[in-house]
């Protein structure tokens, strides 16, 4: 999918966003390997432990529906913030050999980068199985 229509979605998915404590709004877009598109905003919850980034929610609904290598991953903020450390994590365990990540703001300014600048010498299941 273009990027540009990946920026619509995640755009659209930050609207949605449950932040009443950090008012931010997140959406995520993703395109999997067989080309599906999952999309998610932050949930935030009173405990805060339990808030789930944008990222996570769309990538937990791309796993739970069987859907395990990313391929494109669009995050967008007003302010175009970077994932999270563990949004990372959870990343490079479904990550493509390829996987390339764009980062947009409010201007339409965006960062694109493959997911190993992002996280380069990230722990992923080869570590473990080798
Ligand atoms: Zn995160």
């Amino acid at each position: 999918m273009e990027t540009s229509q990946l920026r619509t979605l995640a755009i659209a998915a930050s609207k949605n966003a449950y932040s009443p404590y950090s008012k931010a709004l997140v959406g995520c877009a993703l395109e999997t390997s067989d080309g599906t598109i999952y999309t998610g905003c932050n949930i935030e919850n009173a405990s805060y432990g339990g808030t789930v980034c944008a990222e996570r929610v769309a990538i937990f609904k791309a796993v739970s529906e069987n859907k395990m290598k990313l391929t494109k991953v669009y995050v967008y903020t007003k302010e175009g913030w970077p994932p999270c450390g563990l949004c990372r994590q959870i990343m490079s365990e479904f990550a493509d050999n390829d996987l390339e990540v764009i980062i947009g703001n409010e201007t339409g300014t965006e960062k694109t980068m493959k997911f190993t600048e992002l996280m380069p010498l990230s722990f992923t299941p080869d570590h473990l199985h080798k």
